[in-house]
């Protein structure tokens, strides 16, 4: 885990900076298969989560759809898309660093911690973390990339006229 939030350390202040970073690793050897970075918004993909984005990499180098006998490790824990993806791919286990909680003081995030998917799927898959909390956590709050994710927050609720796909956000309740 350490050697992933350096890999994402690390690209901070490029183009392609994010807090969230992703590697798929054999559980037997430790070796590493792939890594990615959160890439929504170079791809226009609201998919392109780093942990999506590792996975599919994982799979078409492995040249298979499973990654049973694999671990992923994430800089912070999975939302539920990833989470139900690593499922899906029947990962041995998900490593992650920082928490939703810790994510969502930065930035929206859905609230359903990666165990209850598990625990309400039919897979097997062993969650652990948090993991290297702490610098997972300082991604977020490194003072370049606090000052991107602030001005993406700002742009998601007032968008600039004629954005296309970016509607403001409408207060929740009835
Ligand atoms: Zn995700």
């Amino acid at each position: 885990m350490q050697a992933l939030a350096a890999f994402t350390r690390a690209r901070l202040g490029t183009p392609s900076q994010s807090p969230f970073g992703s590697a798929v690793v054999e559980t037997a050897t430790g070796r590493l298969v792939v890594r990615r970075l959160n890439a929504v918004r170079q791809e226009n993909d609201p998919s392109s989560h780093a942990e999506v984005r590792t996975m599919r990499a994982a799979c078409k180098r492995l040249g298979r759809p499973s990654l049973a006998g694999h671990t992923l490790y994430t800089t912070c824990e999975p939302c539920p898309m990833c989470m139900a993806m690593a499922l899906w791919a029947g990962v041995d286990r998900v490593v992650f660093g920082a928490t939703i909680d810790d994510a969502a003081r930065h930035c929206a995030q859905i609230h359903v911690p990666s165990v209850e998917l598990t625990r309400r799927s039919d897979m097997d898959c062993v969650v652990s973390g948090p993991v290297a909390r702490a610098e997972c956590v300082a991604l977020f709050e490194e003072p370049r990339m606090a000052a991107a994710m602030a001005l993406w927050k700002k742009s998601r609720r007032n968008p600039p006229a004629g954005t296309p796909g970016l509607a403001p956000r409408k207060p929740k309740g009835p």
